[in-house]
């Protein structure tokens, strides 16, 4: 049996696809052999993904209004990996994890990235791509009704504590199943 480890709570290696497919399938099997060990880990992830659901038109109108003038587009593979932390959420919603086909070089393209956009939505991006806003972006932003911008803040606020919960609700839930994928 694969033993879960702790110290990969670190950004998935995207030059080892195998290993990450290991990784997904092993997590992926929790959630299948102990559905009920990890109910709390799923409705938290729910939380988190209706968050920003909640805040995704907010987001996507100043985005369309800045990324699609961007001559300098921020969609590469070094900054959209996922961390160990981004799967746990992704497997906690019961949701595919967009694997890439193959090994991926840091200065290409994000692999999720097509001509119209990003191919997935939002609540299943990476977080750190996800909450990336650039200078522009940002200032585009902050030009919201104050009232808009303060319950964004406060949405994404929440999302992060709830996300944090969630990680701490599956870590403790792990103990119960020994560890053992
Ligand atoms: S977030 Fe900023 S850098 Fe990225 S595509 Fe939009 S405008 Fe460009
Ligand atoms: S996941 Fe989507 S939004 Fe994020 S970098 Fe990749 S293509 Fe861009």
């Amino acid at each position: 049996m694969q033993q879960f480890c702790l110290t990969e709570k670190i950004e998935l290696l995207w030059n080892k696809i195998d290993e990450l497919k290991k990784l997904v399938d092993g997590l992926d099997s929790l959630f299948v052999n102990f559905p009920e060990v990890f109910e709390q880990t799923k409705a938290l992830a729910n939380e988190v993904k209706n968050l920003i659901l909640k805040v995704d038109p907010f987001v996507e109108i100043y985005a369309k209004k800045v990324c699609s003038n961007c001559i300098n587009i921020c969609c590469l593979n070094k900054n959209s990996r996922y961390e160990y932390d981004d799967l746990i959420y992704i497997l906690a919603l019961r949701e595919k994890f967009p694997l890439p086909e193959r090994n991926l070089k840091e200065k290409e393209p994000c692999y999720l990235l097509t001509e119209k956009g990003c191919k997935i939505p939002r609540y299943l991006r990476p977080l750190r791509c996800n909450w990336y806003f650039c200078k522009e972006l940002l200032q585009e932003m902050e030009t919201a009704p104050p009232r808009a911008f303060r319950e964004f803040s406060n949405t994404f606020n929440k999302m992060l504590y709830l996300r944090q919960q969630m990680l701490n609700s599956f870590f403790q839930s792990l103990s119960y199943t020994k560890g053992d994928v």
